[in-house]
């Protein structure tokens, strides 16, 4: 690759829509273009990256059994209506007609057509346990791309799928799958956590995802400060309280709270007027019931109640976690003046559940427990009701984990640990299927006794895209992208640095020892007006792990060697130099 030739830009000014420094670094540095919103063009340099990230994780899944195939990304509309996809993932794909009018989309994850090949080529459990894998183009229509190729609405992933014959064996591919993911993000040099996860749109049971550790991340988790436990905080399952006596607490009472606008003013208000007899009214004694709109898939829209401590807010994400695929909205004035039976700030359980006076569907947070005692609205404007008690007074639909989880919460796992937060990026997600696309879509096999059984079914997705700008997001500095080894564009920089052609014929001859010796390299040849300052800011920008430069120096026999990442320098004689920089680069 040489500077005067490869096909690349250099940018000094960040490009304006880039929100996070990857995505700034890998436009400057011209390893992607944008071609539309979250839709990217890979130079030559980053499709270097690219190559050797893909190298890595195919290795990881061979060694593991896993064999490679490839899917078409456009797909007909069948399978996943069978499975009921083709409604439920809603604006988030890509639709298409073809000239017949036919459905098409383009695959957002392939699950169905996976689970149909199989079924088309095997009907022994002889032929399992089977994992298979590809690395392939996925298209979603994200509601917001974001951060280049952090998130795409087209993007690379390897996604594998494991097939087997019962639940221990889908362990075994499991396991042996979490473990490969280890091997491959350990490889690609992440700073990592693996933390318990929700499956989601996907169904089934286990599932667990590789965050990467970055402040920019989209995925808030948690971990306990005493045991293992981490969680991505969409799937922080509280621990409800043991269920309490309530003898002794005074009937249910309904009072007047004037002049009582937030929850602090309230709780200051009980205090003076209605003081426990136990110890003072706290905020997360009350009661606060949120009405939201779910919004199905299919456009339909519902009124869901959540009734949390009052001193918790919804969490949007979390609620959506565990509705998935329904997303959820405010609801509107004009929708909330339909319910007559709600007073907007007093709403009390007695309009609430499908009992209740407007019939609305009813969920509490698990801290409302059986015995817990509470004070929430009275349905009338102005009045609150005082020690009701649940279980006793009223009860929910169910529950629903949909509170905020705050530092200093505790932890759902130990006994004395809190939990505290961090954000992260999703690199890989690994969840057992089980038996849900095997069923929609008939894939059995006779088992030992010639009896037909269902195939139980694993799903494992790395973000390939996701990893180059995540890599990036994690080594870059100040003055630019700084590759691990392993994943570098190339093995060395060489500048040549200076004007004469003594140099020039120095440089020409180390590049093509090095060459030679297996080491690949960027050499910047560029001669005529680019001055040293020029190419060394951009050696730096491109982020190859050493930089050579043949300079002055070579009057007298010597080059420079510097460690991007460190800046340490070093000269070596220019005989010997390249076995010397073979080693440097550990090959
Ligand atoms: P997210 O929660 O970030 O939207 P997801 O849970 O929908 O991701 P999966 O269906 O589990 O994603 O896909 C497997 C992997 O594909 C993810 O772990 C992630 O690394 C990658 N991925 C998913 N969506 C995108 C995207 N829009 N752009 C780039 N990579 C993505
Ligand atoms: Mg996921």
């Amino acid at each position: 690759m040489r500077m005067s030739t490869l096909f690349v830009r250099t940018l000094r000014e960040d490009p304006s829509d880039a929100e996070v420094p990857s995505h700034r670094l890998l436009v400057r540095a011209g390893y992607i273009r944008r071609a539309a919103p979250g839709i990217y063009t890979w130079l030559p340099l980053g499709l270097k990256v690219l190559a050797k990230v893909e190298r890595v994780i195919r290795e990881e899944m061979d060694a593991i059994g896993a064999q490679e195939v490839s899917f078409p990304a456009l797909l007909p509309r069948e399978p996943y209506e069978a499975t009921n996809r083709w409604t439920e993932y809603g604006d988030g794909i890509f639709r298409l007609k073809d000239r017949k009018d036919a459905d098409y989309l383009l695959g957002p994850t392939h699950e169905e057509m996976f689970t149909l090949l199989v079924k088309d080529m095997y009907s022994s459990y002889k032929d399992l346990p089977l994992s298979l894998y590809q690395v392939q183009t996925k298209y979603r229509d994200e509601a917001r791309p974001r951060a280049g190729l952090l998130r795409g609405r087209e993007f690379i992933m390897k996604d594998s799928y494991s097939f087997d014959i019962d639940d221990a064996g889908l362990e075994a591919s499991y396991q042996a799958h979490r473990d490969a993911y280890v091997r491959i993000f350990d490889r690609l040099g992440f700073d990592y956590v693996i933390v318990k996860a929700t499956a989601g749109a996907m169904g089934g049971s286990k599932s667990e995802e590789f965050l990467a550790n970055a402040a920019v991340g989209e995925d808030t988790y948690v971990r306990c400060t005493k045991c293992d436990y981490a969680a991505n905080v969409e799937a922080v399952e509280v621990r409800a309280p043991a269920p309490v006596s309530y003898d002794g607490v005074p009937a249910a009472h309904a009072e007047d709270t004037p002049d009582t606008p937030t929850i602090e003013t309230l709780v200051d208000h009980l205090n003076a007027a209605f003081p426990r007899e136990d110890r003072p009214w706290a905020a997360g004694d009350t009661l606060k019931n949120v009405v939201v709109v779910l919004k199905h898939p299919d456009g339909t829209r519902e009124p869901l109640a959540i009734g949390l401590p009052g001193d918790r807010e919804v969490d949007q994400k979390r609620l959506e976690g565990q509705l998935e695929p329904i997303e959820v909205e405010a609801m509107g004035e004009a929708e909330f003046a339909r319910h007559p039976a709600l007073v907007k700030g007093y709403i009390g359980p007695a309009a609430l559940g499908e009992e209740g006076a407007s019939g609305i569907r009813y969920l509490l947070d698990p801290r409302v427990a059986e015995g817990t005692r509470w004070v929430t609205g009275a349905d009338e404007a102005g009045r609150h009701v005082i020690d009701l008690v649940a279980g006793r007074d009223f009860t929910g639909d169910g529950t629903i984990e949909a509170a905020e989880v705050r530092d200093g919460d505790a932890c759902p796992n130990c006994d004395d640990g809190t939990l505290e937060s961090a954000r992260g990026i999703e690199m890989g997600h690994v969840f057992q299927l089980g038996r849900k696309y095997a069923e929609a879509l008939d894939l059995k096999v006779l088992d030992e006794n010639g009896k037909l059984v269902t195939v139980t079914m694993g799903s494992y997705g790395v973000g390939v895209s996701r990893a180059v700008a995540a890599i990036a997001e994690d080594t870059l500095d100040e003055i630019g992208l700084c590759w691990p080894r392993e994943i570098a564009p190339a093995d060395v920089h060489v500048v040549a640095a200076g004007k004469d052609q003594a140099v020039f014929d120095a440089a020409e001859a180390l590049v093509a020892e090095l060459l030679s010796a297996g080491v690949d390299v960027i050499y910047d040849d560029r001669a005529g007006k680019i001055s040293p300052g020029v190419k060394f800011k951009d050696a730096e920008l491109l982020g190859v792990p050493t930089i050579v430069t043949v300079g002055r120096g070579v009057a007298d026999g010597v080059i420079e060697v510097k460690d991007r990442r460190t800046g340490e320098k070093q000269e070596l004689a220019l005989t010997g130099a390249a076995d010397a920089i073979r080693t440097i680069v550990g090959l």
